[in-house]
């Protein structure tokens, strides 16, 4: 059987360097929500997300996609160790650390939170599925539920008797979830009999916790088409008693397991709703708003895959880098003596490149979300409604690029550490081939990757009146501004140069948007995307030199390669990635139409 990755999958000095000298989390304690905390406390949660991420998520990681769930028409059996791990995640207070005091929680920065998270998404990203689905249902309830859903649900959730999922798509209604056809009836006692099929449910069925609240997205009857008659509901698997003790079993069933390329060891379902009319859910909120709630949390849910596509991208990054370190093959160009010893395959340029690659891609990855998450913070925190009001507008800006460059590039990432190891790399010895499958579905769920691309061109781009473009263009412009140092400038004029041709480009696109030549606008949103994108991790690649090129100037010894590290990878990021800009812009600008034009016949 194929072994375990003992190697470590996450870099703490680069986390640190991201938390603490870039972001500065440990500012945060200045706002009183995060007042208890200290760099100290904050050290602390990273340092038992390390540690229980290596003990008890990693040691099960290969295990995990080699013994995938299987159902037996009765149980759903996984592996021992997923249980045991998600109790020691529990045990800790990870589910609900982010929550105020009062709800059990710790009060830490979602930001440094994101932090932890990468710890165990780094080394165990399917077993870590199952406590992210369930914070992040816990969060809606928390958000837009009422106190009898709170204590009935969410207080159980945070503790880890319940686990959580999101129920949205249909095997009919994916991306347009307009078309979704699952239904609620009332009744008499204010609760609602829901029937329908849900497709793809992440942890639907399984025996790790008590109870699995689902959050299902319905139509009450009656309600209008389309995305605003969609309600959202609590369906527990048992209902709950006043007490919290178990009830009966509600009539939701397991019609079947997905068989997945990775993330194997979530379980992944088709799940039948009331097929013998006794299934029994609540409202949350008002009716018809479902859609609308479940976006209004959609920016921290596509931080969490933004992060967890970075994640694998670091683990294979920093096997592949190991792993080169120690590969002897091949000898310098220049070097014709056949009997000299071969080389670290460390040595050669194409190799450099190929780790380039992946450093640039997923420190520059990490950097996004951070960023996106301590803007959750400061929206959460803020001590004025401007400054909350900036924060939201900057993040809903954002999201489509923090959940969707991480999932398309650090699987590219995936990709280079693969080539890393060559054919090894290619079989189930290493561990690489399964970062890579595990990574794959990222560009796929929470929106595919074109969904993501015609929300920031259709929505984010003009939403607001521009608004929002507009300050994302002003919050680079900032940080160009400060990148005084001589390393770094030559970065900062390069951006402010890519900043202009991206506002040239887009100024050339919208007529055809406020022409309502619509089709053809979105025609290359997926490119768009990409290149704004590239845009963004390029502003964050300056951001990450800025405070190496400092630490250098201040101590020229002190973790001298680790800050050069960082200006190499700036480097590289700007002369081989944001040069794209040169294919990308032209092309948008002209509203290039060709694959608008080619007919489904002709193909
Ligand atoms: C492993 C896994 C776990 C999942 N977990 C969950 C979960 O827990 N809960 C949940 O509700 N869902 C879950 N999903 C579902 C996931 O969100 C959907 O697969 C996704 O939204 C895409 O829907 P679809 O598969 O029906 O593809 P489709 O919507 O049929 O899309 C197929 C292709 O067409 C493109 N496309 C669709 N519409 C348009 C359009 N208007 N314009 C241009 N292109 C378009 C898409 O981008 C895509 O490339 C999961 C999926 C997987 C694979």
């Amino acid at each position: 059987m194929a072994a375990e990755n003992t190697l470590s999958t996450i870099d703490r000095r680069d986390l640190d360097f991201q938390l603490f000298e870039l972001l500065r989390v440990q500012q945060l304690a200045e706002r009183p929500f995060f007042a208890d905390h200290d760099r100290e406390t904050l050290n602390a949660a990273l340092d038992t997300a390390q540690v229980i991420a290596a003990e008890h998520f990693q040691t099960h990681n290969r295990k995990n996609d080699l013994h995938e769930p299987s159902f037996d028409g009765k149980t759903v059996t996984i592996i021992p160790e997923v249980r045991a791990a998600l109790d020691q995640f529990v045990g800790v207070g990870f589910m609900a650390a982010h929550r105020p005091y009062d709800e059990g929680g710790q009060q830490l920065p979602w930001s440094l939170l994101q932090g932890c998270f990468a710890c165990f998404n780094a080394a165990n990203v399917a077993s870590t599925g199952y406590a992210f689905l369930t914070i992040g249902a816990a969060n809606l309830i928390g958000a837009f539920g009422n106190a009898d859903q709170k204590a009935r649900y969410m207080a159980p959730m945070l503790s880890g008797r319940f686990f959580g999922t999101m129920c949205l798509s249909e095997p009919q209604a994916g991306s347009g979830l307009a078309d979704i056809r699952s239904r609620a009836t009332p009744l008499a006692d204010g609760s609602y009999r829901i029937s329908g099929s849900k497709m793809w449910i992440s942890g639907g069925e399984h025996e790790l916790s008590e109870n699995i609240v689902h959050l299902v997205l319905a139509r009450i009857d009656g309600a209008p088409a389309g995305v605003r008659g969609i309600s959202l509901f609590t369906v527990p698997k048992f209902r709950v008693n006043d007490d919290g003790s178990l009830g009966a079993r509600n009539d939701v069933q397991l019609a079947g397991l997905n068989h997945k390329m990775g993330f194997r060891g979530t379980t992944n379902t088709l799940l039948s709703f009331g097929e013998n009319g006794d299934c029994i859910g609540q409202l949350i909120g008002q009716p018809h708003r479902g859609l609308e709630y479940m976006f209004m949390m959609m920016n921290e849910a596509r931080i969490g895959v933004g992060l967890g596509a970075t994640a694998l991208g670091i683990a294979g990054y920093r096997y592949s880098l190991d792993y080169a370190r120690q590969r002897l093959q091949g000898r310098a160009p220049d070097n014709k003596d056949p009997a000299s010893a071969p080389l670290p395959i460390i040595q050669h340029a194409d190799i450099r490149r190929l780790l380039l690659a992946q450093k640039a891609a997923v420190e520059g990855a990490l950097a996004l979300c951070l960023y996106a998450a301590h803007l959750v913070d400061i929206e959460h925190t803020a001590a004025s409604p401007a400054e909350k009001q900036q924060a939201t507008l900057l993040l809903d800006m954002l999201t489509p690029m923090v959940k969707s460059w991480p999932s398309e590039f650090c699987l590219e990432a995936n990709k280079h550490a693969i080539q890393v190891l060559g054919g090894y790399g290619y079989t189930r010895d290493y561990p690489v081939e399964q970062y890579y499958r595990d990574n794959r579905l990222n560009p796929i769920h929470e929106g595919t990757h074109g969904v993501q691309g015609m929300d920031l061109l259709g929505r984010k781009i003009v939403m607001q009146g521009g608004a929002g473009f507009a300050l994302l263009l002003a919050t680079i412009r900032a940080d160009i501004a400060a990148a005084a140092d001589p390393l770094v400038t030559p970065y900062a004029a390069a951006l402010e140069a890519a900043l202009q041709r991206v506002e040239q480009a887009t100024q050339a696109m919208l007529p055809a948007m406020k022409d309502g030549r619509l089709a053809l606008y979105l025609a290359n949103a997926t490119l768009y995307l990409d290149m704004l994108g590239h845009v963004v991790i390029a502003w964050m690649w300056l951001r990450q030199a800025n405070v190496a090129a400092a630490a250098l100037h201040n101590d020229a010894q002190r973790d001298a390669d680790f800050y050069q590290g960082k200006l190499a990878a700036c480097r590289y990021f700007y002369a081989y990635e944001l040069a794209k800009l040169d294919y990308w812009l032209p092309l948008l600008a002209r509203l290039e139409p060709a694959t608008l034009e080619m007919q489904p016949a002709w193909f």
